[in-house]
């Protein structure tokens, strides 16, 4: 079959390769200049499937930010959803989804040899009693689930993590062995480079201006040029609504915004780094802290509002250099740090969209929120093996597109 995906973020990426696997002819077109350059570009980078069925203030999304007017019915309906999300089935095909997307992002990055960085360990920060005692229900879930992790107190949590700030108040953590950090973006390009091998094209400034559905589909391009397919997918991330809507389809996904701090590991003569090892969840700082090589990254931050030009705002970096400067203070050289604000792509219910669409052949694979990096390669696979026919697992039926209509 010919495919044709739109959008080479993370999810665009990952989907193109399963696709190939499968022996399908392969195109994607992106209108930007390269892979991972939007929403994927500067993420938290944390891979961990329990945060996907926890809502920590800083990855879920729909703890929005006060104060955005125009947005209220909107926001009114995802904090509404969000307890629907909490229902077995949605919160079982998520944690599903994470954990097999977690297995099949190792198994990639084994079988292509695939440097991303990678730092093993995840560890969710409890500053004080409350906090212990508002995660014991998300313990008890993780145990239930058979998800590995470790409560420990906080001078086992110093020894994982070494460089955190003796002076910080720490109570006690949840360590998280199986999961990881690493650079979703040098893995898109490994991964792209790959597909590539595989004979996958893809079509770099190619900004695609109409969806035209049927069978078969196809896709017609700002310059006025054309591209068929036997069927389309739409890896678009949160840019999905404008070519749905005009196909005639509306889709209630909203980006919400947040931002990175990068910067470089302050290497001292004779000193170990006082940078994390691994990576850090700080919920009560509504912040992520992850080693990705010799650049230390801090994510978080939550807004709605503004275009992709707008700047990264001045309070949420100013909280992000706020929570690196308790945790890991000196361990990164902030004069030459990096902003970035990125959309994650949202819909009410939390939940990403994989699957065939209303529209005939038309394929949708986006709205994965604030664990996009996290959700790719699983729901690369689920879209591949639901475009050769294959049986869905039931238990991964919420997550199909069927759900909006
Ligand atoms: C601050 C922040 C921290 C985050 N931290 C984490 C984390 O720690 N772990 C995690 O798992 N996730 C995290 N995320 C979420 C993650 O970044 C996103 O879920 C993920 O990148 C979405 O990937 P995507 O491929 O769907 O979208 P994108 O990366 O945005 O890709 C969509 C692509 O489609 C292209 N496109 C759109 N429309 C068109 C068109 N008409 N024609 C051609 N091309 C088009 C765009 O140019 C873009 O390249 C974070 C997000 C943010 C903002």
């Amino acid at each position: 079959m010919r495919v044709a995906v739109v959008g080479a973020g993370i999810v665009g990426v990952t989907t193109a390769h399963e696709l190939s696997a499968e022996g399908h002819e392969v195109v994607v077109l992106e209108r930007r200049g390269s892979v991972a350059a939007g929403a994927s570009f500067a993420q938290g980078g944390i891979v961990a499937p329990g945060l996907a069925v926890e809502p920590f203030p800083g990855l879920a999304p729909w703890r929005l930010a006060a104060g955005v007017p125009s947005r209220w019915g909107w926001l009114a309906g995802a904090l509404k959803a969000r307890g629907a999300r909490r229902l077995p089935p949605r919160r079982q095909a998520l944690l599903r989804l994470a954990v097999a997307s977690r297995q099949r992002l190792l198994e990639l990055t084994h079988a292509h040899d695939i440097d991303f960085e990678q730092a093993d360990g995840v560890l969710v920060l409890l500053r004080h009693e409350r906090a212990l005692k508002a995660h014991r229900a998300w313990l008890a879930l993780l145990a239930e689930q058979g998800l590995a992790f470790e409560l420990v107190d906080a001078r086992r949590a110093r020894e994982i993590e070494p460089a955190l700030n003796p002076a910080a108040p720490l109570r006690a953590a949840i360590h998280l062995p199986q999961d990881v950090a690493g650079n979703g973006r040098q893995f898109a390009h490994r991964l792209k480079a790959e597909a590539v091998r595989r004979g996958v094209r893809f079509r770099f400034d190619s900004d695609v201006a109409a969806l035209r559905p049927g069978t078969p589909p196809s896709l017609l391009l700002a310059d006025g040029s054309t591209q068929e397919a036997d069927a389309v997918v739409l890896c678009t991330g949160a840019e999905a609504p404008r070519l749905l809507a005009g196909a005639g389809l509306k889709l209630p996904l909203r980006p919400v915004w947040g931002v990175s701090v990068t910067a470089p590991v302050n290497h001292v003569d004779g000193q170990l780094p006082h940078a994390p090892r691994a990576a850090i969840v700080d919920p009560a700082g509504g912040a992520t802290i992850a080693r990705l090589g010799q650049r230390v990254r801090v994510a978080g931050g939550h807004s709605m509002g503004g275009g992709s030009d707008t700047a990264p705002p001045l309070p949420a970096l100013r909280a992000l250099y706020r929570t690196l400067d308790e945790w890991f203070p000196g361990s990164a050289v902030l004069r030459d740090a990096v902003h970035w604000r990125g959309a994650r792509p949202v819909l009410p219910d939390g939940l990403p969209l994989i699957g065939a669409s209303a529209l005939p052949g038309v394929w949708l694979n986006l709205g994965h929120g604030g664990q996009g990096w996290a959700l790719a390669c699983g729901s690369a696979q689920i879209l591949a093996g639901a475009l050769a026919g294959r049986a869905p697992d039931p238990a991964l039926a919420p997550l199909s597109p069927q759900r909006l209509r």
